[in-house]
């Protein structure tokens, strides 16, 4: 994967006590063919290198003590730039109702999305919320936006058969201005490519419905072709931010990467999954931490003082500062994965848990074979659980035979211990805790 590959070149820069140019510009080559691996496009790809590469050669980076740090760092931090910077929020602050109209291909999660944003509006910020469908291509499209109405709590425009995308569009500002709501998400049709006559409906609609935002919503798993939706799009219609939605798949990052320096527009949200509030708001470090290898650790904490008490989130946050893992923290993330809703969401966060996720998504890791971990853990002696390093093939075979377990599983969840625990180092090493300890002081 990209972090991978990056962290492997930067894994040989980081403990070098003095580079030189030829050295930085190698490395530099290295993390142009991870880019262009994750499908990152071409002329983000050239910007990206071009820029770090110039900062990186600069005579203080290449004179200071720690200059394979720097350049870690000057990469991290372009990364930051190219995805934006800050995050950038939504925008309403119009005469409601502010309009939020959602634009992209079929299939690409409009109407989710739609529903996801409508809730967290209402949910977090307190806003009076419409929805209305303006899709007449597809067969119960409005049904179904009219579905995730009623689950999430969020009105909708009432159907009339028959009426065209403009005419609805006019209908919903009109009743959305009678009811007195802060916000109204339109939700459009797309096609399977980008055609002429779809391009010209979004471009009537954006016209007489005037939104205040304008969202393209991207599949990220698309790669390169996110990024020619994305140019044709942008040239049509007046866009306002980028939603990439499926990055709880294996996208390369590509997209993430692309998206801001094509379009000119920031990503303001990204969709981490198919249930309603799998929504997030769009951070530049934190993503740029993630393709780093470095863990989306200040998310990863944040859902877990959502979830658990913050007594419990301290002391994880704690834990992972120390870079110290032992099994009783092991098991103790069992217990909060359980808790927080699976290994899912979360696996993707901590670098070296993508074994984990693998396994939990072909169905070999769930709830029960995480109850058969921590059986293997409980069977452990309090000094094995601090120092795995003692499990000789005596003790496996004993703790196999405590546990009702094979050794191989014994095994098993020591590699993934190992994988784990060789995480939090990386994570420590990378300094990129010094926020966390401040987190909830
Ligand atoms: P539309 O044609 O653009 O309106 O797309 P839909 O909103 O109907 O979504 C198409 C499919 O993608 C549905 O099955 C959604 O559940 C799924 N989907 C949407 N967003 C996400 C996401 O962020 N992650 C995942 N895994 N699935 C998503
Ligand atoms: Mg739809």
């Amino acid at each position: 994967s990209l972090s991978e590959r990056l962290s492997g070149v930067f894994d040989k820069l980081r403990g070098r006590g003095a580079l030189n140019e030829l050295e930085v510009r190698a490395a530099m080559r290295e993390v142009r063919v991870a880019l262009l691996e994750a499908d990152v496009a071409l002329p983000v790809v050239k910007d990206f290198v071009d820029r770090a590469t110039e900062r990186a050669v600069g005579a203080d980076v290449l004179k200071s003590v720690t200059p394979g740090q720097q350049v870690v760092k000057i990469v991290n931090d372009c990364l930051v730039d190219t995805l934006g910077g800050e995050n950038a929020d939504i925008e309403l602050n119009v005469a409601p109702p502010a309009v939020v109209m959602m634009v992209g291909l079929q299939g690409s999660g409009k109407t989710t999305t739609t529903a996801k944003l409508a809730k967290l509006l209402k949910d977090k910020r307190a806003k009076k919320v419409m929805m209305a469908s303006l899709d007449v291509n597809r067969p119960a499209a409005q049904e179904q936006l009219k579905v995730l109405g009623e689950q999430v709590g969020v009105a909708t425009l009432p159907i009339i058969a028959g009426q065209q995308p403009v005419d609805i569009a006019k209908r919903a500002l009109q009743a959305a201005k009678l009811q007195g709501f802060d916000v109204l998400m339109l939700d459009t049709a797309g096609r399977l490519h980008v055609d002429q006559a779809l391009m010209a409906e979004m471009k009537a609609v954006s016209e007489a419905s005037q939104p205040a935002e304008t969202l393209l919503v991207v599949d990220a798993l698309t790669g390169q072709d996110a990024v020619n939706v994305a140019e044709n799009f942008g040239r049509e219609v007046p866009l306002t931010g980028v939603v990439l939605t499926r990055m709880d798949g294996d996208a390369r990052g590509g997209a993430a990467l692309s998206m801001r320096f094509i379009t000119g527009k920031p990503i303001k949200f990204v969709g981490t999954g198919e249930k309603i509030d799998a929504l997030e708001p769009f951070h530049p470090e934190r993503a740029a931490g993630r393709i780093l290898g470095m863990g989306d650790v200040v998310s990863l904490v944040e859902r877990a003082a959502e979830t658990l008490d913050v007594a419990e989130a301290e002391a994880m946050a704690a834990k992972l500062a120390k870079g110290k893992f032992d099994m009783t923290d092991m098991l103790a993330q069992f217990r909060q994965m359980k808790k927080m809703g699976g290994l899912g969401a979360l696996a993707k966060m901590l670098p070296g848990m993508a074994k984990a996720q693998e396994a939990m998504a072909s169905g070999k890791v769930n709830d029960k074979s995480i109850a058969r971990l921590e059986a293997i853990i409980l069977s452990m002696t309090p000094k094995e659980r601090a120092k795995p390093d003692l499990l000789n093939a005596r003790r496996k075979i004993r703790i196999a035979n405590g546990s009702g377990v094979t050794v191989q599983e014994v095994n098993r969840l020591l590699k993934m211990h190992a994988d784990m625990e060789t995480a939090m180092k990386r994570l420590k090493k990378m300094g990129g805790l010094g926020a966390l300890a401040g987190m909830f002081g």
